[in-house]
């Protein structure tokens, strides 16, 4: 458009990208107009006349229906980045602590951050007769603590401080517990995985104490964009019939979307510029063409070299524009955060360059640009970061393309993922050493009984009988109806060995020795994979090396790195079948999923240069194997299905025995594919997940592919991708078939995890062999046999 060209800065860096070819799609959102409805004459007069205080004369129309909804019982809100989303609980529930004065409320929020911009925005009604919001986690000081418990109405906290701090401790909250009328569950896509099967318990214990005080709380739960809002407000909360909100009636920027992908250096190796490299050269000119911008980046490392690039880049031609650029990281105390998001408010940034840590939430208001490097991992992300941009109703929203599989996926086909929202949030509250966990810290809360069904779910019994054999819990003897089952070892603190973020409570801490401070921890069986003696270890963004790895003490020694390289394991796996769940047959092969137990030996790591990948050297490792047992699937190929599955080269005499290492590479590269596509169906990391390719499995005798979900137990990770294998198979087809690269690249059929670094992978067979399972599929059907 020509008013386009001549008002926006940041038309002459698109048209610059126009020219040559590295701007590879554009698409136009919005405008949208507010849908204002007029505010509810029944809202409680304080919190009227606190509105009219605040400028507030309006609603959008998903606030008011928000309003009446949470009248009725749970609800989920999904609309958009900045649309007013707190507005949707916050006035439910200040409308219940005005009319009722004894009544509390519970908010959840995954950081500590969010929940002190919460706490700011109820401040903000000046409702201080009625409201008294208070946090309660790890930093409040313990001599406020009891003042808290007696006198807040609003508790905002976070669930690992309900789950360790205050449900074990009820009795001490029963002022809470006896009065609790809403809960808030704010950010709820961020429950999800391991993270997110934890909290559904945790909230369901909380249900059960709950109503043990005589109180049954509404739930209200917002969440970004995600393909299942409905399914995961009932999985987290284990309540049926919630409600969706999801007409947005806030107004929208009209926003240019740009996907960008950086120039490749090497066709054939499907190498290309850094994103690193191409986002600094589109701040600068985006700063000096005057445009505020916001950018995202995965790493912490990451953020402070892209900063100082763009520094870098502005002090030559203008010396002031450099100043006007900052880094913004988590780990800022709350004054820093709030000088600096000051400093963008008010204009006197010209760009920040920031980890997540302004994704969730935070109110930073509106600017020109927003950009994105490198996929952030999910869709929901994307569009909550691009959500930034759009002040003064016009906005930049724009991608940078890594060389990752799903970032050039992604690259390829933006109309995909941008039209509809792909990704579900998949949690399972009952992977059995989760639940039983829990289970364990419910019985410390209270004994268990027939009544906790309603909680906890009708299968609670037959996990507490396997608890009560293994000494975990103990049955106490009453009449049929009121027999109950107690901790086994009174005196116990179950809740203290329950991490929320790790699906196993068998893990190793992970020790920074030059500080001796505690990083975190990392589940056992990752354990010789990740924090083995050598290995680069990344947290938070930042780089680490293994010192030492103390399997008996169960502890990982590291130091902060700075070095030019990153390593990556080399292990063998196995697995077996244990139990078999569900079966289908598809697109011509037998499709299985299941228990599987799964035995890694990591054997050796291989070191690897940082700049380009290159591998430097292979270290031996001496290290026993471990097995934890989960869920997968997998799936059998004919003996004579791979063998036309050949590339061009060997097709000569189809009835010869393919070469054994084109069929393993093969299969090693099916696996792949299907692994570095499966984050777009179920929200998940390729970490998440874990594969095994073989010509031959003793169990099904035949050449089979497993996906295994990669946490003890399982999270519910592959029987989704059971149930959509088909997407798998098509998205894993064109990821291969698209990518110009000769024979396999990072893009495409390379792996960063691959415990066989990469050995051996056939990049046409792979493309042969899904391309022959998708014809079998669309093939019209055989009659099925007998
Ligand atoms: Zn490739
Ligand atoms: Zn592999």
């Amino acid at each position: 458009m020509a008013i386009d060209r001549i008002t926006e800065p940041w038309s002459a860096l698109l048209d610059a990208g126009r020219e040559d070819g590295r701007l590879v799609r554009e698409a136009n959102e919005g405008p949208g107009r507010a849908k204002l409805v007029e505010l509810p004459a029944d809202l409680h007069p304080d919190v009227l006349a606190a509105l009219a205080r605040m400028g507030i004369e309006h609603l959008y129309s998903h606030q008011q229906q928000a309003l009446q909804a949470a009248t009725a019982g749970p609800m989920i809100v999904t609309t958009g980045t900045a649309s007013g989303k707190s507005m949707c609980f916050n006035l439910p529930t200040l409308h219940i602590l005005c009319e009722q004065a004894p009544a509390r409320a519970l908010y959840l929020y995954p950081t500590k951050a969010l929940a002190q911009d919460q706490a700011r925005a109820l401040a903000a009604f000046g409702l201080t007769k009625r409201v008294r919001p208070a946090i309660y986690d790890g930093d409040t000081p313990r001599e406020a603590r009891s003042q808290i418990r007696k006198s807040a109405n609003v508790v905002l906290t976070n669930p690992d401080m309900l789950h360790v701090g205050i449900l074990p401790n009820h009795a001490a909250w029963a002022e809470l517990f006896s009065n609790l009328a809403v809960v808030v569950v704010d950010e709820a896509h961020v429950y999800r995985g391991v993270f997110g099967s934890h909290v559904g318990n945790v909230l369901r214990r909380l249900r059960r104490i709950a109503a043990a005080y005589g109180t049954e709380p509404i739930f209200l739960l917002t969440s970004a964009t995600i393909a299942n809002p409905l399914e995961l407000a009932e999985r987290l909360t284990g309540l049926e019939d919630v409600q969706l909100i999801d007409a947005d009636g806030s107004p929208t920027p009209r926003r240019r979307i740009a996907v960008w992908n950086p120039p490749l250096t090497d066709e054939a190796l499907g190498t290309r510029r850094s994103a690193l490299g191409e986002a600094a050269e589109l701040l600068a000119r985006l700063a000096r063409d005057g445009a505020r911008t916001i950018c995202f980046m995965k790493s912490r490392k990451g953020v402070e070299v892209l900063s100082r690039l763009v520094k870098q880049d502005l002090q030559e031609s203008h010396p002031e524009l450099a100043e006007q650029v900052e880094p913004y990281r988590a780990g800022y105390t709350p004054q820093q955060r709030h000088a600096l998001e000051q400093r963008l408010v008010r204009g006197e940034l010209r760009a920040v360059i920031t980890t997540d840590a302004l994704e969730l939430g935070i109110d930073i208001g509106e600017l020109d640009a927003a950009v994105v490097v490198t996929f952030p991992g999910t869709v929901a992300s994307l569009r909550q970061m691009w959500g930034r941009a759009g002040r003064r109703g016009r906005g930049l929203a724009v991608y940078v393309a890594g060389e990752d599989a799903l970032d050039q996926f992604f690259c390829r086909h933006p109309e995909d993922f941008l039209e509809r929202p792909v990704e579900a949030a998949i949690l399972d509250h009952e992977s059995p050493l989760i639940y039983r966990a829990h289970l364990l810290c419910a019985a410390h809360e209270g004994p268990l009984s027939r009544d906790d069904g309603e909680f906890l779910g009708p299968r609670w019994e037959a996990h507490a009988e396997a608890l009560q054999s293994a000494g975990e819990l103990r049955r106490r003897p009453g009449t049929i109806l009121r027999e109950s089952y107690v901790p086994g070892r009174p005196g116990g603190y179950p809740a203290a060995e329950v991490s929320l973020r790790s699906a196993s409570p068998d893990s190793f801490a992970i020790v920074d020795v030059s500080s001796g401070e505690l990083l975190g921890s990392t589940e056992a069986s990752r354990a010789h994979a990740t924090v083995h003696e050598g290995a680069i270890y990344m947290h938070q963004g930042r780089s680490y090396e293994v010192r030492d790895l103390d399997l008996e003490r169960k502890r990982a020694l590291v130091a902060p790195f700075d070095g030019d390289w990153y390593t990556q394991p080399k292990s063998e796996t196995d697995t077996e079948i244990v139990r078999l769940l569900d079966r289908r047959e598809t697109l011509g092969v037998t499709l299985s999923f299941g228990e599987v137990s799964v035995t890694d030996t990591v054997l050796a790591y291989q070191r690897r240069r940082l700049s380009d990948h290159a591998a430097v050297d292979i270290v031996a490792l001496e290290l026993p194997p471990t097995s934890f047992s989960t869920q997968a699937l997998w799936f059998e190929l004919p003996d004579h299905g791979v063998l036309a599955a050949r590339d061009g080269e060997d097709a000569r005499d189809s009835s010869a025995p393919l070469p054994l290492q084109t069929l393993l590479g093969a299969l090693h590269a099916t696996e792949h594919a299907q692994i570095a596509v499966l984050p777009l169906i179920a929200m998940c990391d390729r970490w998440d997940i874990g594969g095994l390719s073989t010509n031959f499995h003793p169990q099904t005798g035949t050449p089979t592919i497993f996906i295994y979900d990669g946490h003890p137990g399982g999270i519910g990770i592959t029987r989704t991708a059971f149930a959509r294998f088909e997407e798998l198979c098509e998205d894993a087809r064109r990821l291969i078939n698209e990518c110009p690269c000769a024979s396999g690249c990072p893009s495409c059929v390379q792996s960063p995890k691959c415990g066989n670094l990469n050995e051996p992978l056939h990049k046409a067979g792979a493309c042969a062999l899904l391309g022959q399972l998708l014809a079998a599929g669309a093939a019209p059907a055989l009659a099925a046999p007998l």
